[in-house]
């Protein structure tokens, strides 16, 4: 079992519910980024999770992962909030063109990142298969032509 396994199977709060997992059980690899979890529902001290944010995933792992980690921050994404979700992508589509308008390459690519984290949150909230997603757009994109056509 992977680390990104485990953080899901505790399920701290997270999409998959369950039992929270004493920190000690969490602690078997030592190359983890750590994060503190601080969740409404959660009584007793303070139960640290780790997920390596750094390990190689595929974007369907990332859209479960983030969405796992929204959850356990006690935020939701449903079909039912998705304006608000689909207007926070905005949001930082907006910080991005205030990072270029600056400019501040660094904050730029911190907000491309932002965008795409609450894209993929909701992915993985929803059920989008978006590599399936990806495949098939492109491959109709393909058949497009050259600037759609346009006659410069
Ligand atoms: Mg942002």
């Amino acid at each position: 079992m992977d680390q990104r396994d485990k953080s899901v199977k505790t399920g701290i709060g997270g999409i998959n519910g369950g039992t929270p997992t004493p920190t000690s059980q969490l602690e078997a690899s030592s190359a983890l980024t750590e994060g503190v979890l601080d969740h409404p529902d959660c009584l007793g001290p303070t139960i640290k999770l780790r997920v390596d944010w750094h390990s190689k995933r595929d974007l369907t792992e990332w859209a479960k992962d983030i969405a796992d980690w929204r959850q356990r921050k006690g935020f939701e994404t449903s079909w039912e909030n998705m304006m608000v979700k689909l207007m926070l992508v905005v949001t930082e589509v907006s910080e991005a063109a205030e990072a270029y308008r600056k400019p501040d390459r660094q904050n730029f690519d911190e907000e491309i990142a932002d965008t795409l984290i609450r894209l993929l949150d909701i992915c993985g909230s929803i059920g989008i298969d978006i590599e399936k997603e990806l495949s098939d757009k492109m491959a109709v994109n393909e058949t497009r032509p050259t600037k759609h056509g346009k006659v410069c």
